[in-house]
C-alpha cells in the first residue's frame, strides 16, 4: 500500500459519505463562492462504495419513494439548480412522458438513478475512498482527514490525509438486526438476510419451501408483497410476523406530514432533552409504519388469490416477539415467538427469514475517536447539536470558526425529519447558508400552517379574533 500526495491546501468542507444527504449538500456547494467573495468554496467529498447506490437491495421492481418527487436532492432549496431532478429528465429527454405520467411519487430505482446522475457528473465526489479517522490539528487549526483508497475488488490500495475547515458526516445508518437473530443471521449455511440485501438473495429465498419474514415497516411490506407475488396461488407457505400491535399505516394526512418541515424541527429542537427523548419513539407511526398504497396492494394480492374459493396460505400475525431462534440439522430455522397480548408462546419452522427489522444511525464513535476529548455530549452520552446542524465542540475549536456538521445522524436533537429526504434540501442550504456566512440560499420563515407550541411573551399584547394568548399563571 502506498501514501498518496497530501494535498497542502485545506478544503472549506470535506464530506464523509455520499448517499443523499451529502449529495444534496455537494450539489447546492457546487459553485458557490467562498465568504472571502473571490474564490468558490473549496468541498471535497468521500464514499467508501465505489459509485452511487442508494439502498440497491431493496429496490424491488415498482416501489416508489414515500416523498413526492420535488423532495430531490436541491429543489426545495434551489429550484432553479441544475441538479434538479426535472433537469436530470430533460438531460434524458423525458420531460414528456414524465408530464403525461403524472406521477408524484416517482420509483425508488429512478431516484437512485437520478442521483446516479449527479454524483457522476459532479466534481470533486471521490467513491472508492474510506475515511477512516477524523483528528483536530492544534497546530495548523484544521481538522486532518485519514482515509483509505479502495480498489475495485474492495482491497486497500493506498492510504491519504486531507485537510478542512468544516466537516459534514453524512454516513447514513447501517441495518439493525435484533440481539436473538444475530448467530442465525452470521451463519452462511441458513438463508436468514437482512431486508438490506434482499434482492441480493431473492432468487435462493424464493427458492424456500417456507418462508418467514419479520418486521412491519414499509420494507417488511415491500417485500412481503414482492413475495406473494412471486408465489403460486394456494401454496405462497408465506409467514409475515410483527412486533407492533397491527399492520398500520403510515401517517400520511396534510397537517401530519407538517411535522417534517423545518418549523416542527425547529420546535423540536428547543425542547427539553428529555421531552424530546420521549417523543420520538411515540411518533412512530410518523415514520415506521406502511404507506397506504402497499397495504392495498397486499390486501389487492390476497383477495386476488381467493376468487376461485379457498384462501391463501399466508400467515399475517403482528403483536409477535421473536424470542430466540436456532438451527435444526443444517438447513431448517426455529423461531420461538411470544405473543405479547395474549401471553402466548408458540415455535415457528421455517425454510427463510428475511429480516426487514430496520436500519439504525451509523455510530460515530469509531470515525470520532480522535475528536473525543472536544465533543460535547448529552445526558446520554450523545453528540450535542446546534440549530445549525453543527456538534457542540470545544471552544479551542469553535473559536478558530471549523465546525462539523451532521446530516442525518441528529434525530435526537431535530426530530423525526432527520432521515427525511424532504428536508435534505432545505438542511444542506441551512448548513451552507451558515459555513459561508453569505446567505445564499435564503430561506422561507414559515413553512407550515401549523404553530408548533404556544408563543410565551413576557408583555401581553393586545389579541386578535383567534389567537392564542400565553397562560398567565398566579401562584
Ligand atoms: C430502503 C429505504 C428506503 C427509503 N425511502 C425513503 C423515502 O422514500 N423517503 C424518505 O424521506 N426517506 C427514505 N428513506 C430514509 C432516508 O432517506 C435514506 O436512508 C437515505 O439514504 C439517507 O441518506 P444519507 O445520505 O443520510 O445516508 P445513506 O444513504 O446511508 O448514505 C451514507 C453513505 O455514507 C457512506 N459511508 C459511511 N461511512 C463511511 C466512511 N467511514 N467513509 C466513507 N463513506 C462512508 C456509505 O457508504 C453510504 O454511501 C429510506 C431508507 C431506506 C433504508
Amino acid at each position: 500500500m502506498t501514501a498518496t500526495a497530501q494535498p497542502e491546501a485545506p478544503h472549506d468542507l470535506v464530506g464523509i459519505g455520499i448517499g443523499p444527504a451529502n449529495l444534496s449538500l455537494a450539489a447546492l456547494a457546487h459553485g458557490l463562492p467562498h465568504a472571502n467573495g473571490t474564490q468558490p468554496l473549496s468541498t471535497a467529498f468521500y464514499d467508501q462504495r465505489r459509485d452511487f447506490r442508494w439502498h440497491p437491495g431493496l429496490l424491488i421492481d415498482g416501489a416508489t419513494l414515500q416523498v413526492p418527487f420535488l423532495a430531490d436532492l436541491v429543489t426545495l432549496a434551489d429550484p432553479a439548480s441544475p441538479w434538479s431532478f426535472l433537469r436530470w429528465l430533460r438531460h434524458k429527454e423525458r420531460l414528456f412522458p414524465f408530464y403525461f405520467a403524472e406521477k408524484f411519487h416517482i420509483q425508488r430505482a429512478e431516484y437512485d438513478a437520478y442521483c446516479r446522475w449527479v454524483a457522476e457528473s459532479l466534481p470533486g465526489l471521490h467513491f472508492g475512498h474510506h475515511v477512516d479517522a477524523v483528528r483536530w490539528n492544534p497546530e495548523r487549526a484544521l481538522f486532518e482527514v485519514d482515509f483509505t483508497q479502495i480498489d475495485p475488488d474492495g482491497e486497500a490500495e493506498a492510504l491519504g490525509r486531507t485537510y478542512t475547515r468544516n466537516l459534514a458526516l453524512g454516513i447514513g445508518t447501517t441495518p439493525h438486526i435484533p440481539e436473538p437473530l444475530k448467530p442465525l443471521a452470521d451463519a452462511p449455511t441458513v438463508p436468514v438476510i437482512h431486508s438490506a440485501t434482499y434482492l441480493d438473495h431473492r432468487t435462493r429465498i424464493l427458492g424456500a419451501d417456507h418462508i418467514t419474514v419479520i418486521g412491519s415497516g414499509q420494507s417488511g411490506a415491500e417485500v412481503f408483497l414482492d413475495l406473494l407475488r412471486a408465489r403460486p396461488a394456494g401454496r405462497e407457505r408465506l409467514t409475515w410476523l410483527a412486533r407492533t400491535p397491527a399492520f398500520a399505516p403510515m401517517e400520511y394526512s396534510k397537517l401530519g406530514l407538517e411535522h417534517f418541515t423545518p418549523d416542527y424541527t425547529r420546535y423540536f429542537h428547543a425542547l427539553p432533552e428529555h421531552v424530546r427523548d420521549h417523543l420520538v419513539p411515540a411518533q412512530w407511526q410518523l415514520h415506521k409504519g406502511i404507506d397506504t398504497d402497499t397495504i392495498a396492494a397486499i390486501h389487492e394480492e390476497l383477495y386476488r388469490r381467493t376468487l376461485h374459493g379457498g384462501w391463501p396460505d399466508v400467515v399475517l400475525t403482528p403483536g409477535v416477539t421473536v424470542r430466540t431462534a436456532g438451527r435444526i440439522a443444517t438447513t431448517k430455522i426455529e423461531l420461538h415467538l411470544e405473543h405479547v397480548q395474549q401471553g402466548t408462546r408458540s415455535r415457528l419452522t421455517t425454510d427463510a427469514v428475511v429480516l426487514a427489522t430496520g436500519h439504525r444511525e451509523r455510530p460515530l464513535t469509531g470515525l470520532l475517536a480522535g475528536l473525543d476529548p472536544y465533543l460535547r455530549k448529552d445526558a446520554t452520552g450523545r453528540p450535542r447539536i446546534d440549530a445549525d446542524y453543527r456538534m457542540l465542540l470545544d471552544r479551542t475549536i469553535t473559536a478558530t470558526g471549523c465546525h462539523i456538521y451532521v446530516q442525518n445522524g441528529e434525530r435526537h436533537t431535530h426530530g423525526v425529519g432527520a432521515p427525511d429526504l424532504g428536508l435534505a434540501a432545505w438542511r444542506s442550504a441551512r448548513i451552507l447558508n451558515t459555513l459561508t456566512g453569505t446567505n445564499p440560499y435564503p430561506l422561507p420563515e414559515r413553512t407550515a400552517f401549523t404553530t408548533f407550541g404556544l408563543e410565551t411573551r413576557e408583555q401581553p399584547r393586545p389579541h386578535t379574533a383567534g389567537e392564542l394568548l400565553p397562560l398567565v399563571e398566579h401562584p
